[in-house]
């Protein structure tokens, strides 16, 4: 791939990095992210993605973008209220990159569509708001042998990992940590608990430079470390999570092998994010 002036221009402090340079650049726009959530944490995610130029950004949401999502969900302008959030979100994305190609889903993810969307980019970036959905990601993204960065949030706590359980031995799946959802009520949503927004865009920002890592294939990985953040006490922890050979999906003898579980569950319940 060759640049035009004005690339050579905006990727510059990229280039001059010698772990990116052009040919790290060149991955980036040959790359395809699929975001799911253009919520608190998909708004950084999406605009720090678009502005690093990351070529191909799918989007995946059904909602519509409401006044108490500004005070987080930074990629939607008041003027957007009541429009679906992939637009607003592709609005923006727009005038941030020319050379990134959007491609909106405004629907929810579900087991009947999960597999066609994930096989379909390179990276998953999970920023949904619901335990059902963590779920489904991570299975589907264990089928497809698609890596999946992690992140959630609530009130001032964050929670961010990378899972590629798929390569083998070393490396956990969300299941691995978490077995199952937790029951309905247990964990209170964010329109619950609250969240103060700029954690959203903290663990947003680090998990768009985890994603970033991954694509270019730099520094350690995140895969079998589990960052928690908390930020009223303002210190990080970074946890090691080994795979569990008991785990149903990436065990010794897993008994998930599809996303049929999936199909009964329907979406309203308890969130993270
Ligand atoms: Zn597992």
């Amino acid at each position: 791939m060759s640049f035009d002036e004005s690339q050579i221009e905006r990727y510059a402090r990229h280039i001059i990095l010698q772990e990116v340079g052009g040919h790290g650049q060149a991955k980036l726009l040959d790359s395809s992210v699929l975001v799911v959530g253009a919520g608190g944490l998909g708004s950084p995610l999406l605009l720090y993605l678009a502005a690093a130029g990351v070529g191909t950004l799918g989007i995946v949401d059904d909602d519509r973008v409401s006044l108490s999502n500004l005070q987080r969900q930074v990629i939607h302008t008041s003027d957007a209220l009541g429009t679906p959030k992939v637009e607003s979100a592709e609005r923006a994305i727009r005038a941030i990159n020319p050379d990134v190609t959007v491609i909106t889903h405004e629907e929810r993810l579900t087991a009947e569509n999960a597999m066609d969307l994930i096989s379909a980019y390179d990276l998953v970036a999970d920023g949904s708001d619901n335990f059902e959905t963590r779920f489904l990601i991570n299975d589907a993204c264990y089928l497809a042998r698609t890596t999946l960065v992690s992140a959630a949030i609530l009130r001032f706590d964050g929670q961010l990992s990378t899972f590629k359980a798929y390569e083998g031995e070393g490396h956990p799946c969300y299941r691995c940590i978490f077995r199952e959802p937790p029951p309905p009520g247990l964990i209170p949503s964010c329109a619950e608990g609250g969240i103060l927004g700029a954690v959203a865009g903290s663990m947003g920002s680090l998990q768009s430079t985890e994603v970033l890592k991954e694509l270019l294939g730099i520094g350690e990985s995140l895969s079998g470390t589990l960052i928690i953040y908390d930020a009223l006490s303002a210190t990080f922890r970074n946890v090691r999570v080994k795979p569990d050979p008991t785990c149903p999906l990436c065990g010794e003898n897993p008994t998930i092998t599809d996303l049929t579980m999936h199909l009964a569950e329907t979406g309203e319940s308890c969130a993270v994010t």
